[in-house]
């Protein structure tokens, strides 16, 4: 089996600002991030899409404890996004300050607008990239 779309090509095109997926031609199913089959049939006949990068807040944490070497990015917010498209995908939350952050976002429309390039440190092979949520306006 070959992997239509490698966490490579994935990360990539999140430096472009661009969220791609795999839509299932079985089943219509979208997987994000990209897996060799489809995470709801598990058939490996899937095609890259472009997806919308809107969705909703489904839960969120607040990181306030840096791991060795990244002190300086906390804290921050982290949100698990229920895409409109499915799949959950997780990022940071942009544009509110992570000390204000409380339940009431849970449930609130967010869409993409970015991402975040990690460098690579001990703990880590390469560059991370993360995608960057907004509250929709
Ligand atoms: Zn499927």
């Amino acid at each position: 089996m070959e992997y239509k779309l490698t966490s490579k090509d994935y990360n990539e095109a999140l430096k472009e600002d661009k969220l791609l997926g795999l839509k299932c031609k079985e089943c219509g199913t979208i997987t994000v991030p990209p897996k060799m089959v489809c995470r709801k049939c598990a058939s490996p006949d899937m095609e890259v899409v472009q997806l919308s990068g809107k969705g909703k807040i489904e839960t969120f944490t607040v990181n306030n404890v840096a791991s060795e070497g990244r002190e300086d990015e906390v804290p921050y917010t982290i949100v698990l996004v229920g895409l409109d498209e499915g799949p959950w995908i997780m990022g940071n939350l942009t544009g509110i300050d992570p000390a204000e952050v409380t339940m009431e976002i849970v449930g609130k429309r967010v869409k993409m607008g970015g991402h975040q390039v990690f460098p690579g440190d001990k703990y880590s092979a390469g560059d991370g990239v993360r995608p960057l949520f907004s509250f929709e306006a």
